[in-house]
Formats: C-alpha cells, structure tokens, sequence
C-alpha cells in the first residue's frame, strides 16, 4: 500500500466562548485547523488535523502546519501509511522539528492503517482499556466569580476535572483559586494553569497566598526549564509540564531532572500520535500522571485524543481535554452513530476502524493544497 495523494484543508474554527483569555494578556477568538486527507493506492482515506492555539501558545502556528506538510509531501508521497514510525523518519529526513505540521499526516497515517486492518486506533496503539476517560473543563482567566460560574456550569454538565488559568497579579489568582475551589466535591480535582506566566518570584507569592490545605496541582507556572527547577526546589506543590514537553527528548530530561509529577501530552504539539505513544509508554515508566489532550482542535483532533487516551490504564490517566467544546464547527461524525458521545463528563475511544469517523466533506470545503 502506497500514499498516492495528499489533500490539505483549511478551517476556521471560532472559539465556542467568545473570548479565550491567557496569561500575558493573550487573547482567542478563532483558531485556523488544517486538516490533511491522505488517499493510498488501494483506495483508503486518512484523516488528520493539526490547529495551533493561535501562534503565541508555543512554537507553531497555522501556516507553519501548511507549509511544512507541502516541505514533506514530495518525501511522504510512495510511502506505506501503516508503517507509521517509517512515514515519521521519512519527515524527519525532509524536516527537522515542526512536530505540529507532522501531526496531521501522521494521525492521518493512523486512520488508514486502522481502515486497512479493520481495527480502531486505541487498539493499534496498544489496546483498549475498556474504562471510561473523564473530560477536563478549560476555565479561562476572568473574575474570581466568573470563574467559578464557569467551573459550576462544567460541574453540571458531569466534567469533575477542573483547568483554572491564572497568570496575573499573585492576589488575583490567589482568589481565582480559592473562588473556583469554593464549590468542591468529592472526586474533583483541580488543575492551577499559568501557561507559563509567572516569574518564579510571582509563582512563589502565589503559592503563599494560598492556604496550606489548598488541594490543587500546579501546570506550567514559568516560560523557561531553568525557573520551573527553580520553583520545584522550594516547593512540595505537585507540578504538571505542558508547553515545555513537547519531544521524546523534553519528556527524557524532565525525568532525569525529576521535574514533575505530570505531563500535558498535547498531540500536535508533541508532533502527532507515533511520537506520542513512546512519550505516553516513558511518562507510565516514569510513574507520571498522563493528560491527553491537544492544544485546541474539531472532531478529527479529538478522535486522536479519544484513540491515546483510551490506551493509559485509568491510574495513569487524569484527564482527557474534549477540544469539541471550545470550537463551534463540527468537522465530522463518528462512523459509528454515538460513536464517542460524551455523557455525563465521561467518554470512550470508537470502537469502528481507524479513527472511527466521518469528516464532513461541506465543512472542509476545496483542498487548498494537493500532491500527487
Ligand atoms: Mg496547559
């Protein structure tokens, strides 16, 4: 079997909310999805996406995904989708880095393997643990109030995770924490996300201001390694790393270097489901926590998401991300009717071949891009 054509789409997707707000006055109204339709030889098609969170979250954005894939098309082209770490050396060789415009191919690799076998990609990657993965809300910056409404609109809807953003003034997210903390119950948990945003003087007159009993895991205070190992030595507050473990070798030396408890696996930003499924098996080694998610994305990015995380063993897993929430374009329907319907804040992988959905043809529109 041989990758005959490649078809490149592009998408707007408009955040679900209105306004997404970050630390650094970083602010999201719409996100720019490409999405790649691989054809073989044979007849099968793949689907993949790849949409940055904007171009100020971490080192990628939109037209570095399109140009990039038409940098590796012509290396890609001929090549066999099921021998997914061979298509990924074949990137490699054309591009060095730029995981977040390989994620898309090799996602789209993923579904047509899965399609060739009659096997859905959680089992391809591993196998299914047949449990249940709780949704993670996205609680963007805001009044300690607004902020707690939010998490009591998620609450309501089943989510028992909780991603608070923080990133200003220490006072101010002192209070966010403990406003969204306010409503607790049994068996939620709490993740303090700064996305990178504070100094390790400001992460440390956060941490001050919040009573010792504050029961909530730390993601990302600080931009760079060398204040997070700075903050880590003179906190016993449990950390979780995202924007700065984004390769096999980031996730080596965060273990060397016994950086964290926990790691955000972000799919695209961690170059695509091949790189993802070793950085998952080093994290489960390592005795990290494991959320799945990608930065932002339609239905194809979270059928990625839903296929990983249905691998890690529930003791693993904390939490996957629904990207289907935060944007209001729907990009396809599960093959299979319900196929990964979300209820009561918990949902499962699909269990029909490959990534187990249909792209909507009429959303994704005229390919911008095609190699043949
Ligand atoms: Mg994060």
């Amino acid at each position: 079997m041989k990758i005959s054509q490649i078809d490149v789409y592009q998408v707007d997707l408009p955040y679900a909310g209105g306004t997404y707000r970050l630390s650094g006055g970083r602010e999201y109204q719409s996100f720019d999805a490409t999405i790649v339709k691989l054809t073989s030889d044979n007849g099968l098609t793949g689907f993949g996406e790849s949409t940055p969170f904007g171009a100020t979250y971490v080192a990628a954005h939109a037209l570095g995904v399109r140009a990039g894939i038409a940098e590796m098309a012509p290396t890609i082209l001929g090549l066999d989708p099921r021998r997914v770490d061979r298509v990924y050396d074949a990137m490699d060789s054309a591009l060095v880095g730029h995981g977040h415009a390989k994620a898309a191919i090799d996602i789209a690799c993923w579904d047509i393997f899965g399609k060739a076998v009659g096997m859905p990609v959680c089992d391809l990657l591993g196998g299914r643990t047949n449990q249940p993965m709780g949704v993670i809300s996205s609680i963007y910056t805001g009044t300690p109030e607004a902020m707690r409404a939010r998490v009591q609109a998620h609450r309501l809807q089943g989510y028992r995770g909780h991603s608070m953003k923080i990133g200003e003034d220490p006072q101010l997210d002192a209070d966010r924490v403990m406003a969204c903390l306010a409503d607790r119950q049994l068996g939620e948990y709490f993740i303090v996300d700064a996305n990178g945003g504070l100094s390790v003087e400001t992460a440390l007159r956060f941490l001050r201001l919040l009573p010792s009993h504050a029961d909530i895991v730390l993601e990302a205070p600080c931009a760079t390694w060398r204040e997070h190992m700075s903050l880590r030595k003179r906190t016993s507050i449990p950390m979780v790393w995202d924007e700065l473990a984004t390769s096999d070798a980031a996730i080596a030396q965060l273990i060397s270097d016994d950086g964290a408890e926990g790691v955000g696996l972000k799919i695209s930003k961690n170059g695509g489901l091949t790189p993802c499924r070793r950085q998952r098996d080093m994290c489960i080694a390592a005795g990290y926590s494991l959320s799945v998610q990608d930065t932002v994305g339609s239905d194809i990015a979270f059928a990625a998401i839903a296929h990983l995380g249905q691998t890690v063993p529930a003791n693993w897993l904390r939490c996957i991300l629904d990207t289907r929430d935060m944007v209001s374009i729907t990009t396809a329907d599960a093959t299979h009717k319900g196929g990964f319907d979300r209820r009561d804040g918990w949902v499962t992988a699909p269990s029909s071949p490959g990534l187990g959905i249909e792209p909507r043809m009429h959303v994704l529109g005229e390919p911008v891009m095609s190699f043949s």
